[in-house]
């Protein structure tokens, strides 16, 4: 049995309808097969500036639970598997960031807003 699982309400978002980042709220939780709200189950967030919704996987999404810290930075490397809400700190930027977005592609990667650097797709899970 996998553990529940509940996404952060609000979440710092790129939105590639709007082109920036925007705030995003927690619209429905579509659970799976085994019709539990866990990891592998399905959140559906909108974006308060247009409205369009996206659809994310709990295995990407930082945990309710987890945001009161969220300002602890994780060192980022390739290897390692990142969150979308979660901060990241780049050696090479020599600055934290926030992660606004994934890519499930081969590599997948993370899109990731620095204040300085600006925004930078990072890979992960290699
Ligand atoms: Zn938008």
């Amino acid at each position: 049995m996998s553990a529940p699982f509940m996404p952060a309400e609000t979440l710092e978002v790129f939105c590639r309808f709007c082109g920036k980042i925007t705030p995003n709220q927690l619209e429905r939780s579509i659970a799976g097969n085994g019709r539990t709200i866990d990891k592998n189950a399905t959140f559906e967030y909108y974006c308060t500036k247009c409205f369009k919704t996206a659809c994310f996987s709990g295995n990407d999404l930082l945990e309710q639970a987890r945001t009161d810290g969220k300002d602890e930075a994780r060192d980022y490397s390739p290897h390692d598997h990142f969150l979308i809400g979660e901060r990241l700190f780049h050696k090479k930027f020599k600055e934290s960031g926030l992660v606004v977005s994934k890519d499930s592609g081969t590599p997948s990667s993370v899109l990731v807003s620095f204040e300085k650097a600006g925004l930078k797709k990072l890979v992960q899970d290699i």
